[in-house]
């Protein structure tokens, strides 16, 4: 029997209009969730993303400010203007889209950006949150693969989770979240030997490389959970993850597709991450 379809399009849809409710008491409250936005340079899928970030905000009734600067801002102009959105108090959350041009320093520019504003949850004091199991703002993508993993109804605790991909925004913050949620996690990369050995045990299976048809039907355990991070083309020119979709779900209990699945997840809690830095500020403030 084909595995059911985790729709994060319907379940991104759910959180934005809980985001929407949470904006609106707080707009009512004088305080309106604001992001800020910074795009440097022409990449063309940098663009696409910015752009449906920015609609996402407008839809779910936050504040919205788009930065959009040529290749050739210097890095000094870059932290000048982060410094400049950290003191502006009508944002809460400021995102600087990746990848940066060559010349500028993406460590520099991520450790730049007010911790109470780190959205993204890239910054190395997120990160040690994470891993510390304390409060913090998770990074968006993993954030996102938890909520639809939980939208399956499984419980973790105990259960074999194998992340695939070991990246500081997407491999490694999932991986401890599934560690946090009581799973026994198992993180794979590319001097893994013998992938399926490991992805074939695997209650829950991470997909998050950036290859596609990395993750093929007989490396998965027969009622697995599949969640699809990558994105790629194939041959037509079509999007597609890193798993060979058609013939995992023949195999698998639970799969996300490519596209709708992980990515509309990915903004919804870039819109919960806002708001809730914006609740913190309220809070801070009356
Ligand atoms: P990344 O920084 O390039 O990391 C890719 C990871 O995959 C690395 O850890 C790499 O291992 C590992 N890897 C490469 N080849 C492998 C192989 N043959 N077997 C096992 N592991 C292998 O990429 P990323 O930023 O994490 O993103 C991964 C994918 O997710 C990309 O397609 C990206 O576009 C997509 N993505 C989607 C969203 C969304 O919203 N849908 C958000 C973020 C990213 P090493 O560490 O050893 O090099």
């Amino acid at each position: 029997m084909a595995a059911q379809l985790i729709d994060g399009t319907a379940l991104s849809k759910r959180i934005r209009s809980d985001v929407a409710q949470r904006a609106a008491a707080l707009t009512g409250r004088g305080v309106r969730p604001g992001l800020a936005v910074v795009l440097v340079g022409d990449d063309p899928a940098s663009q696409v993303y910015v752009r449906n970030k920015v609609r996402a905000c407008e839809e779910a009734g936050l504040y919205s400010v788009f930065e959009k600067y040529d290749a050739d801002l210097s890095e000094a102009q870059l932290l000048a203007r982060i410094e400049a959105l950290n003191h502006d108090a009508s944002i809460h959350g400021i995102l600087v889209q990746m990848p940066l041009p060559r010349h500028i320093d993406a460590h520099k520019v991520i450790e730049a950006i007010a911790t109470t504003k780190d959205v993204d949850g890239y910054s190395a004091l997120s990160a040690g949150e994470l891993m510390a199991g304390l409060p913090g703002f998770r990074p968006c993508t993993p954030y996102g693969c938890m909520k639809l993993i939980e939208s399956t109804g499984i419980d973790l605790r105990g259960k074999h989770a194998v992340v695939i991909g070991r990246s500081n925004t997407v491999g490694k913050p999932m991986a401890l979240l599934l560690l946090q949620a009581h799973a026994t996690v198992t993180v794979c990369h590319s001097a893994t030997t013998d992938l399926g050995l490991h992805t074939r045990q695997a209650d829950v299976v991470v997909a998050a490389v950036g290859r596609r048809n990395t993750l093929r039907a007989d490396m998965v355990k027969p009622g697995a959970i599949v969640i699809d991070v990558g994105i790629n083309r194939n041959e037509e020119g079509k999007l597609c993850g890193d798993v060979d979709f058609p013939a995992v779900r023949e195999v698998a209990a639970a799969i996300t597709p490519v596209p709708g699945g992980v990515g509309p997840m990915t903004i919804a809690m870039l819109l919960v991450n806002t708001v809730e830095a914006a609740e913190r500020s309220a809070a801070v403030t009356v």
